[in-house]
């Protein structure tokens, strides 16, 4: 018998009205012939409540008694339940997350699943029942209750189904399903039949996100099958799977980061480890740093721009100030009022012109993009917080994503697109065994699935241009017209009213982009063009770069530690790429796969 996980969030479950309606849903399944585990979170808005009854005595209570109060939203939901199907005639057993043998480690509030024992589950699902876990928590070894941070029980109901070995694992919300963008901000947006996993997670992180985003990180790992649909109709909603919905189209999604702020530490002398200073000092300082932007400048200095939340920024900006005198830089500057837009979709791997697309379409709005980062499915480009609705409806648009797809007029069943970086498969149950089997890695342990090595590229920097709407559409255009893909992309925009692109290309197009370069540069009034006629580029890929903050970082330590100086960065949910000199490309993922040996599955 087929196992299926239904997961309710807490508006599907905000009265016992709609808890009889969700009893409904899973009784209906089992008709169907599932063995079904529901994963249900706290009703309404309990757990917001009981936070802030916590803050009426102190402003930072205890975090091990936080768990303690937060977990107990979780299980009035789950009783109610339990007594919601008995009325109706169904067998059914509630149980916390000790019961169910969901063990944590003892990091509260912020607990990470180690191993979850299904024998328990399994055991009263072959007597016939009904299980219906509480979401969210957990049991460390001392038997401390834990919690996963909030909307943790989207893990949960993942990571229940991966150990089971589940079907499907359906999320019913209060939206039906997973759309283009997000459809408060844009009336156009579609809901999409499918979407795959690296594309969930780097549009989740982005704040198109419906799910946690560890949630998705363990279906991607476990290979679990998700259903986001809607609890209040039964509407088929959207998809998550390891494939994307579409074959051809580059672009699956936009999404918006509309409060930002973007900080720029100004000539930071350009050796190995300084990086790794600045982002030390950030992490110390917990602040979460994204669309990490490193562009080398022509005398030996380079600018390291970032962003951070705009609520972050006061924080930021002092730790910075620090991190600016250790290393010798000369200054620092930030900008609030920023908004990042990205698109991203799989299909842009095998695809070209996708950037181009991009530059074009903000450019054509007038919109003036003030730092760009790319990474292997995504392209995100940093603009004006007031810019950043006509933002996202001209991407939308350029993107055709309101359209619903076709099926590609090839024959059938041919694809007419080329084939994408393959993707592996296996069952899920394959992957929760080789875990098992793997001592002391926990179920959401950080997985590196290959460090790789690409050697075929150029780097070329244009440093010193106007910063004015369209020059990025400009400058990439006129490298197209030459017939040359351009690879890595970084630009970012000084303080002083310049801004500056570095791009990546194969070796054998740098004589040619060279030559375009020279042109631009007189009609574009730019300073400098310089070059590294070879560069490496080294690639982390992997499973959790997101959730597990301090990757990057160690990335970068392990290449300064070893003397490797780095050129450019680029940071995404499912990889960090860098280039380094080409001398030093062996060596650096040498290093790399020794840093990360014991992540490396
Ligand atoms: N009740 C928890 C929260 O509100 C967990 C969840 O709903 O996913 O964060
Ligand atoms: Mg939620």
């Amino acid at each position: 018998m087929t196992i299926l996980v239904q997961k309710f969030g807490g508006t599907s479950v905000a009265d016992t009205r709609k808890i009889c309606e969700a009893a409904r849903k899973a009784i209906r399944a089992k008709q169907q012939g599932h063995q079904v585990v529901m994963v249900l979170s706290a009703m309404g808005k309990t757990t917001d409540h009981l936070i802030a009854l916590a803050h009426e005595i102190m402003e930072r209570p205890d975090s091990r008694e936080m768990d303690m109060l937060m977990s107990s939203g979780e299980q009035v939901t789950v009783a109610l339940m339990a007594i919601a199907l008995k009325s109706l005639g169904e067998d059914a057993v509630s149980m916390t997350a000790a019961q169910l043998g969901i063990k944590t480690d003892n990091a509260f509030m912020r607990a990470r699943i180690k191993s979850i024992s299904t024998e328990r589950m399994r055991k009263a699902l072959d007597s016939g029942k009904i299980v219906i876990a509480a979401g969210f928590q957990g049991i460390d070894d001392e038997g401390n209750i834990t919690t996963l941070g909030r909307g943790g029980s989207d893990t949960t109901a993942v990571a229940l189904a991966a150990a089971l070995g589940a079907h499907e694992c359906e999320i019913y919300t209060d939206v039906d399903g997973v759309y283009t963008t997000d459809p408060r901000l844009l009336p156009e947006a579609r809901k999409v039949e499918r979407i795959a996993y690296d594309e969930m997670l780097e549009l989740a992180s982005l704040g198109a996100g419906v799910m946690h985003s560890r949630s998705i990180e363990f279906a991607k790992k476990f290979g679990v099958a998700i259903h986001v649909r809607s609890s209040f109709s039964d509407t088929t909603g959207s998809l998550i799977l390891a494939e994307p919905e579409s074959d051809c189209a580059p672009v699956s999604g936009v999404a918006l980061a509309a409060k930002e702020s973007r900080l720029t530490i100004v000539d930071v002398p350009d050796r190995p480890g300084n990086a790794v200073r600045i982002f030390s000092r950030m992490a110390e300082a917990k602040i979460a740093v994204d669309m990490i932007v490193q562009n080398v400048g022509g005398d030996g200095l380079a600018d390291i721009s970032f962003t951070v939340p705009a609520i972050d920024r006061p924080a930021a900006i002092e730790v910075l100030r620090l991190a600016a005198q250790e290393v010798g830089a000369v200054g620092v500057e930030y900008e609030d009022d920023v908004a990042k837009v990205s698109v991203v979709g799989l299909g842009m791997e095998n695809q070209h012109g996708v950037a181009r697309r991009m530059f074009h379409a903000l450019s054509e709005s007038g919109i003036n993009i003030k730092m760009i980062s790319t990474s292997e499915i995504k392209i995100s480009a940093l603009i004006e917080k007031a810019q950043a609705q006509e933002a996202l409806r001209s991407l939308h648009r350029e993107f055709q994503l309101e359209r619903p797809l076709v099926a590609p007029k090839g024959k059938k069943g041919a694809s007419v697109c080329s084939p994408r970086r393959k993707i592996a498969k296996q069952s899920p149950a394959d992957v929760f065994a080789k875990h098992q089997s793997v001592s002391n890695l926990g179920m959401e342990d950080i997985l590196i699935e290959e460090v790789s090595l690409d050697r075929t590229q150029s780097r070329i920097t244009l440093a010193g241009m106007p910063d004015t709407p369209g020059i990025a559409a400009t400058v990439f255009d006129r490298i197209a017209a030459e017939g040359v893909v351009v690879d890595m992309i970084v630009q970012s925009n000084g303080v002083d009213g310049v801004a500056s692109f570095s791009f990546t290309v194969a070796r054998d197009d740098l004589k040619k982009t060279l030559a375009v370069c020279e042109k631009l540069r007189k009609h574009l009034q730019c300073d400098v063009v310089t070059h590294n006629p070879t560069v490496a580029k080294l690639i982390l890929r992997g499973t959790g770069l997101r959730s597990h903050t301090g990757l990057a970082y160690r990335m970068f330590r392990t290449l300064a530690d070893g003397g490797i100086n780095v050129s450019l960065i680029a940071t995404s949910e499912v990889c960090v790429s860098v280039t380094v000199d080409d001398a030093q490309g062996a060596k650096g993922k040498k290093l790399l796969e020794a840093e990360f040996k014991a992540e490396i599955v």
